[in-house]
Formats: C-alpha cells, structure tokens, sequence
C-alpha cells in the first residue's frame, strides 16, 4: 500500500482510542499510521511506562480494559501490590499482564533498542497492523508547574486528580525530540491527516512541538482534519478545561480552533456547538458540525465514516 494512499492520525489516550476504534471498522488497520503523544512517559519501578502508546495498542488489538480505557481487561494487581510496599508508594496503577509490557519494552530498550522499534515489535506481537509511531524516540515528560512546584503529568491526572492548581505546563526534553525517521515524509504524503479528539495541550500539543511536526503539517494544511475535544465548552472526560484555562485560551471549539488555526484546514465540531460555526469559519477553516459524543461504537463508526468520506 504507497504512503499516499495512507491516513496519519494524531493521537493522545482514551479519546483518541475512541475514535481509532470507529476508524479501523471503517478501513483495514494497514491504513493508519497513528503518531501518539509519549509526553505522558513515566518511569516507575526501574520501567519505561508509556500510557498513550499503550492505551492506542490495546484498544486496537482489542485487549483494552473497556470500563478504565486503559490496561489489560481481566487483569490483577497483585505484582503491583507488592510494589508498592517494597517502594512505599501508591499512587500509580500498573495491572500484572500491563506490567509485561512494561517489562518488555524496557528490556529491550535497555539492549539499545528504540522506542519506536520497541513499539513495533510490541505491535507485532500483540497482532496489531497499523502503524503505531511514538512522536520521538528521545525522552520527553510533560511537567506540571503548580504552586507546590513542579510535578509529572501523571503525578498532576493521578495523585492530584486533576485537583491542584496549574500555573503552566512544560515539556522537558522537547528542544532535543527529533520526530521518528520517515515521519515527516508521512504527514506529506498522507491522504488525510486526523487530530484527534484528544487534550490540546497535554496530547496533542507535544506531538506538534517535535522538530518539524507543525510546519510540516502547515505545508499541507488542506488535508488536515481536526475533531473538537470540547462539547459546548466543556470536556467529555479529563482536564481540558482546566489546562486550557491555565493557558488564558478560551474553552470552547473556537478556543481549541484558534490554537490549531495555523495548520487546520478543516474542522468538524459537535452539533450542539453548530451556533459558533461562523465565528470558527472565519479563521479560515473549514468547518463541519457532526454529532461527535462517541457513546458506543456505533457513534465511534459513524464519526469515523463522516471523516473518511469527507471530500477535501
Ligand atoms: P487522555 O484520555 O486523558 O489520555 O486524553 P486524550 O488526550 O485522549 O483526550 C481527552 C480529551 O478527549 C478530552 O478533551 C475529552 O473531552 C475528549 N473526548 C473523550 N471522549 C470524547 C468523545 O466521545 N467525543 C469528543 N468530541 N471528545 C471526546
């Protein structure tokens, strides 16, 4: 299958893997390229943790915890349980099945293996087809700056649960994330180019800010496709609104617009928001309102036909 015919997707955790999971009912996997946000990347225990790599795996292979959106289904905690005494530590949920991959990709990064690499023979093995691509190969961790200094993600969405006060956000390591070879080269030739409907700034906003990423999908802004995050202001799940507001931008579609305006050629936003439609338009995208509340996988196909067969 050449590169043109392809579809790269731009993707952060569980609202990515909604949509992911309508678009592979849509076309075969080997239509996707999907590159995930690896901000998230914790390392715990002596292990290499990459939440949204994992949660975007999982679900396409079809092992995905469906209640949490994330880890294994049927899985147990017992090795975690132990963990967290011999570290006394507790806030960090690792399920036991969850935890071989874990173990599995450090090992092979600790031979000098890539993430990247890593992530394809995980994929492999997991029987998964489409292209997963991390956004780099080099060490990035998204910070948190709150009055009580400055902490990981994670610590900020699980310890804290969202619940302390951001003064900024910031992405260690980024100066240095050089994209994965050939990516680049993807987002050109790709037939259409999705963002998800992740978080802006904590998902989406790493992947763009890797050497190259944002101005290559500039060039080819007319097959750039966004689907909003935000639903009459607000998120269906996680800190959006929150992160948004610590960043003085407006939690709207048109705030989440406005951020993207520079490489977004076409946007679709929720039916409900259909009222600021105008105003979005106006920064000269695109837009189409669709209902975007992907309850079931019913809505999650429906979404992911309506971007298929949008003609750009
Ligand atoms: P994570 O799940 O916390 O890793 O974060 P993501 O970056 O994947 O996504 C969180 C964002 O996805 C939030 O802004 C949610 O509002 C959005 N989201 C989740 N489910 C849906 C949905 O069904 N429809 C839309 N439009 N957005 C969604």
């Amino acid at each position: 299958m050449s590169e043109s015919s392809k579809i790269v997707v731009l993707a952060g955790g569980i609202g990515a893997a909604k949509l992911i999971n309508g678009l592979i009912v849509v076309l075969p996997e080997e239509n996707f390229q999907i590159i995930v946000n690896t901000g998230d990347d914790i390392e715990l225990f002596g292990l290499k943790i990459c939440p949204d790599l994992d949660i975007i795996t999982y679900n396409i292979a079809g092992i995905v915890d469906k209640n949490k959106g994330w880890g294994f289904e049927n899985d147990n905690f017992n090795c975690l349980n132990i963990l967290k005494k011999y570290y006394d530590f507790n806030w960090f949920n690792i399920g036991d099945k969850d935890a071989a991959t874990h173990i599995f990709r450090t090992d092979l990064m600790n031979k000098g293996i890539s993430k990247s690499e890593a992530t394809k023979t995980i994929c492999n093995k997991l029987g998964v087809k489409c292209e997963i691509i991390p956004m780099t190969d080099t060490w990035v961790e998204t910070h948190i700056i709150t009055p009580r200094g400055d902490i990981h993600f994670e610590e900020y969405f699980i310890k804290y649960n969202t619940n302390i006060l951001v003064k900024d956000v910031i992405f260690n390591g980024i100066d240095k994330a050089e994209p994965v070879k050939g990516v680049l080269k993807k987002i050109e030739k790709a037939k259409k180019i999705i963002i998800c409907p992740s978080n802006p700034i904590v998902s989406i906003k790493p992947i763009l800010e890797v050497k190259g990423i944002r101005d290559t999908l500039k060039k080819v802004k007319n097959k750039v496709i966004g689907v909003c995050p935000l639903i009459k202001g607000a998120p269906v799940k996680g800190p959006t609104d929150k992160l948004m507001k610590a960043l003085n931008l407006e939690v709207s579609a048109f705030g989440v617009a406005k951020y993207y305006a520079d490489f977004l050629g076409h946007f679709i936003i929720d039916k409900q928001d259909k009222k600021i439609k105008p105003q979005i338009e106006k920064l000269g995208i695109k837009t189409y309102t669709y209902d975007t509340l992907m309850k079931n996988l019913q809505k999650k196909v429906a979404l992911a036909k309506y971007i298929i067969n949008l003609n750009i």
